[in-house]
């Protein structure tokens, strides 16, 4: 292509007035270089950008678009309930409908509330936890995104120097938020007990994803999180999964159902709105009295529970709900993992594929062990995954900018797109990986 895009002639007029021109950090592609992508519309597994360029969507909103994009049943009821109003201050009867739906998928939940980002989810899951314990410290894991709060940005690592390009460490925050945060690696539960046995009496709670999507797809090890369900326990810390991404992703409730552990608090966000801005924090009704009047722990929203998400979420719950639809899912991605894998072992391509469901990672290094943790994660060749990157772009597929985010397929996928994506992606990587091999 000759001159500049019209992406990037709309990027250099956005950060005139945005930071970057974004309004969330990897939406810049900083990490895999080249102009940004602006979206001008979607539907199904589509996106069309800016310049009228078509892609297969893998990035699918961070995971938010277990449907694909524009689903008829969501876009209708977004736009019917749009004409009724977008924002009473008052509740409705729809917000109690989706409550009820959530509540009844997931063993480990008897009540819920709703806000409008898995950030404020988190946050105020933790706010839950240190008021029921009266303790201060948060134990999470390393490489490990629980939305961008102070409380939950706050890391030991802010205290130290040189780790300042993690998505996790961020400067500003108070050097004490940063003191009630401990770190562990991802599936270590020798290191979580040893950090219990030094600071078991100050712990609240233990904040994790029942398998990480934040650090690429790095899945839990059997026994890890019942691990942590026991040593929580045994010394009365609460066990908080963040089913932002996970909920409703591989099953329709929590992944606590598939593990049958049941944390106290679980918080979720992405799919249950939509496509729309939404969160949710939820559990035992014990916790969740704690922000009901008299209770102690106050949190608030103009938007939360807001009618367009309240009704996008419904109109998705009610098709994620439908018999085989996870099946369906589970055989698209069994039938990705199964393409690459094969194709990777026929190129002499030494990468591994992990996989649940509609969630996939590519680990890119030379080793047949999954990646289990964020040393792992970091042992990876990121140059060759911003040349990969680049190569799917130009071939009409839209990844995630960043090795550190999972693969999502989406209902909307046909079997032609994921042929097409695993054909491109073998391709890709026997092209790159002889010519560094080589
Ligand atoms: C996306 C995400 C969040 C934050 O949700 P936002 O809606 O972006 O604030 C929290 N936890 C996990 C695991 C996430 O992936």
């Amino acid at each position: 292509m000759s001159g500049r895009s019209s992406s990037a002639a709309l990027f250099a007029r956005g950060r005139n007035s945005i930071p970057d021109g974004v309004n969330s950090p990897l939406r810049s592609f900083q990490l895999v270089g080249g102009d940004p992508l602006a979206a001008r519309e979607a539907r199904g597994s589509r996106v069309i950008d800016v310049d009228g360029k078509e892609y297969v969507d893998f990035l699918n909103g961070f995971g938010a678009l277990i449907l694909g994009h524009a689903h008829p049943e969501v876009a209708d009821a977004i736009g019917q309930q749009a004409k009724r109003g977008t924002s009473y201050g008052l509740s409705t009867e729809a917000e109690y409908e989706l409550a009820e739906r959530i509540v009844a998928s997931t063993s480990a939940i008897e009540a819920i509330r709703f806000v409008c980002s898995g950030t404020e989810a988190v946050m105020t899951a933790t706010r839950i936890a240190r008021s029921h314990t009266g303790r201060n410290l948060i134990l999470k894991f390393r490489g490990s995104y629980h939305g961008h709060s102070d409380a939950l940005l706050a890391s030991p690592l802010n205290l130290q120097q040189g780790e300042s390009s993690l998505k996790s460490v961020s400067r500003g925050i108070t050097h004490n938020a940063n003191r009630d945060v401990l770190l562990a690696e991802y599936n270590d539960e020798e290191e979580v007990a040893k950090i219990f046995s030094e600071h078991g009496d100050s712990i609240a709670a233990v904040l994790v994803e029942p398998h990480s999507t934040n650090m690429g797809f790095v899945k839990s090890r059997p026994g890890f999180i019942k691990s942590l369900r026991d040593i929580t326990h045994q010394y009365g810390a609460l066990l908080i999964f963040d089913e932002v991404v996970s909920g409703f992703r591989f099953n329709f409730g929590g992944v606590s159902n598939l593990f049958g552990i049941d944390p106290d608090l679980t918080t979720f966000g992405k799919i249950i709105g939509g496509g729309t801005p939404v969160g949710a924090f939820a559990g035992k009704a014990l916790y969740l009295s704690q922000v009901a009047a008299g209770g102690g722990v106050f949190q608030s929203g103009t938007f939360a529970g807001n009618p367009l998400t309240t009704a996008a979420g419904i109109a998705t719950l009610k098709v994620l709900s439908r018999p085989g639809f996870y099946d369906q899912l589970e055989a698209k991605g069994a039938w990705v993992e199964q393409q690459l894998t094969s194709g990777f072992a026929g190129h002499r391509i030494p990468f591994r594929v992990s996989r649940v469901g509609s969630v996939l990672g590519i680990a890119f290094r030379d080793s047949s062990e999954p990646l289990k943790d964020y040393r792992d994660v970091k042992t990876q060749d990121y140059e060759t995954f911003t040349r990969f990157h680049r190569r799917l772009r130009d071939a009409g597929f839209l990844l995630a900018p960043s090795l550190e985010e999972p693969i999502f397929l989406s209902a909307a996928h046909t079997d032609a797109d994921l042929r097409a994506f695993t054909e491109a992606t073998v391709d890709a990587l026997r092209e790159l990986y002889s010519a560094v091999a080589g």
